[in-house]
Order: C-alpha cells, then sequence, then structure tokens
C-alpha cells in the first residue's frame, strides 16, 4: 500500500507532491506528535504601556523529531481539517494552566494569560463545560484567563455567541479579538459583543511607519476601540518607531520582538525575573 502511494505521487509536478506529501505526512505525524511529547508551549510577554509586563499570549509549538520545527499556522489547519484540533486543543489549554499554575508558584508572580481559541475550538458543543472542568481540576486560583478569538469567529450565528460570550465573562475570564482589522465585524455587531480587548493585527503595525493608509485604519480602530471603551493591544511590535507611534495614537498594550520573543518556561522565568530587578 504503501509503495503504490509513493508511485503515485511522482506523477504530479514536483510543487504539488510536496504539497501532497506535506499534508498526508503533516497529519500523521501529528497523530503521534502528542503522544511523542514533541509539543510544547511558548509564552511571548505583553506589556503595559510603561514598560511593564502584565500579561503573556499562549503559542503551540511543534519541534517534529521527522520533520524539524512545524509552525501552528500550517499545523493548526491540519489539527482542524483533520479532527485532531479537540485533542491538540485539549493539551493547549492543559499544558498552559498547568505551566501557569507552577510559574505562579515558583515565582509568587501572577498575570494575565491569553490562550488562542480557534474558531471551531469555540464553537464545539461542550467547549465552556471542557473549559471550566479544566480550570477546576488544575485548581486555578489566582491566574486570569483571557480568551483570543479571532475577528472572523463573529460573523458566526450571533444568537449563539452572544450567550457563550456573556457567560465566559460572567466567570471573570475576559476576550480580545485579535487580529482585528482583518475580517468583516461590522460596528453594530461590534457594539453588541462582550469583549474586553481589540488586538490590531501584526500586517498594520508592520507597515505602520512607512504606510499612511496603515497608519490610517490603526488610528480608526483605536477610536472605535476606546468609544466601546475596549483595551487596545497591538501585536507583532519590531522597533522603537512604532512603538512611539502606536503610543502617540493611543495605544495602550503591546506585544512583539522588541520587548521578547515567544518564551519556553524557564526563559520566561529569566525574563520575569530581570523585569522585577529593574
Ligand atoms: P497570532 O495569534 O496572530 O499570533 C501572533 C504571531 O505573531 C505568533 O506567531 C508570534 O510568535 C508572532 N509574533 C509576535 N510578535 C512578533 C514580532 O514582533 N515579529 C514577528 N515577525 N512575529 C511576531 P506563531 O507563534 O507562529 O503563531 C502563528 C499563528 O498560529 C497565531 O497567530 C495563531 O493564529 C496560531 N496559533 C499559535 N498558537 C496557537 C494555539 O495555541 N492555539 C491556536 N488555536 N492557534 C494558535
Ligand atoms: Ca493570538
Ligand atoms: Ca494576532
Ligand atoms: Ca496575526
Amino acid at each position: 500500500e504503501a509503495k503504490k502511494h509513493k508511485n503515485s505521487v511522482r506523477l504530479f509536478a514536483p510543487s504539488m507532491q510536496e504539497g501532497y506529501l506535506n499534508r498526508v505526512t503533516l497529519e500523521q505525524n501529528l497523530r503521534q506528535a502528542l503522544g511523542k511529547n514533541e509539543l510544547y508551549m511558548v509564552y511571548q510577554p505583553q506589556m503595559t504601556h510603561e514598560g511593564v509586563m502584565y500579561g503573556v499570549e499562549a503559542l503551540v509549538r511543534w519541534n517534529s523529531k521527522e520533520l524539524g520545527i512545524v509552525p501552528p499556522d500550517k499545523f493548526i489547519p491540519v489539527a482542524e481539517a483533520s479532527g485532531l484540533m479537540p485533542k491538540l486543543g485539549d493539551f493547549i489549554m492543559k499544558r498552559t494552566l498547568e505551566e501557569m499554575k507552577s510559574f505562579q508558584e515558583e515565582m509568587g508572580f501572577s498575570f494575565q494569560v491569553s490562550l488562542n481559541i480557534s474558531i471551531k475550538q469555540f464553537m464545539e458543543a461542550n467547549f465552556l463545560e471542557h473549559l471550566t472542568h479544566e480550570i477546576e481540576t488544575i485548581k486555578l486560583t489566582n491566574i486570569v484567563l483571557c480568551l483570543e478569538i479571532t475577528e472572523s469567529l463573529f460573523i458566526e450565528d450571533i444568537e449563539y455567541l452572544l450567550p457563550l460570550l456573556q457567560k465566559i465573562r460572567s466567570m471573570g475570564l475576559s476576550i480580545s479579538m485579535d487580529d482585528f482589522g482583518t475580517g468583516y465585524s461590522s460596528l453594530s455587531i461590534l457594539r453588541k459583543l462582550p469583549i474586553d480587548e481589540l488586538k490590531i493585527d501584526k500586517s498594520f503595525v508592520d507597515t505602520l511607519i512607512e504606510d499612511i493608509t496603515a497608519e490610517k485604519m490603526v488610528q480608526n480602530i483605536i477610536s472605535i476601540g476606546k468609544n466601546l471603551e475596549l483595551a487596545i493591544l497591538a501585536e507583532g511590535v519590531e522597533t522603537k518607531e512604532q512603538e512611539v507611534k502606536l503610543k502617540r495614537l493611543g495605544c495602550d498594550r503591546f506585544q512583539g520582538y522588541l520587548y521578547a520573543k515567544p518564551l519556553n518556561y524557564e526563559d520566561l522565568k529569566l525574563f520575569v525575573k530581570a523585569q522585577k530587578t529593574v
């Protein structure tokens, strides 16, 4: 069977062959990755206006023995398409909460943790029960959790979403709208949504300095957010120049390589220690 597979693959053009192999290989490897301990979490600091870390965004990593490092925007879509996402999502949730709990115990320092929740994950019937169960099992106490949900979620069934979002907030969690500005959410929907934060997509920050259209866009996003009394977080901040401009436009939270790359548990400890001594 495997041989037959290989032979038929040769019929394709090189680029197609690669694409075909990638998807199948990715899926097969990903299926085993969880058991092989190849997945782990990294945490990217999020900074206040004053330059103090107030939170982190949890990001998943896959270091595959077979394939090398596979970026999340490559394997998450595969996980979703192949039905592996619930299992992967569980791992992400569990590992993050566990690590944050021990971080807190070890460092005596607590902060907000933002988890990326894919749309599919969020729309699953038992998403909330699941999350609640995890939080209770791990006995989280002081940890403030934020769920990052991409803007494209909000074109889904609003009648279903609204009570769910309200429930999440009543549990003391907060909600951030990720990649804001890249989707289609209308202002009237935005006004109805119980959210706490808008996250300005990196693509706008990237071109902020040279592109006046990007600047106008960021300006609009910030004024919309301020009108709705939301916090505004900019992602992908790499230069001081970008930071200065974002601050001038009224942005109040910052995340990007200028402050720190996503850090593993040990490196996050070092980062926090260095912050404390400033
Ligand atoms: P995202 O949620 O928009 O995450 C931000 C991405 O920008 C991350 O890439 C982060 O490492 C990167 N980044 C942050 N600051 C900078 C910067 O200053 N410069 C540059 N060049 N990049 C920066 P990453 O970790 O590769 O994640 C890519 C995407 O994969 C994420 O985009 C998110 O959509 C998805 N993802 C990652 N981890 C998870 C997860 O645990 N669950 C889910 N559902 N999706 C995840
Ligand atoms: Ca995110
Ligand atoms: Ca984002
Ligand atoms: Ca993004």
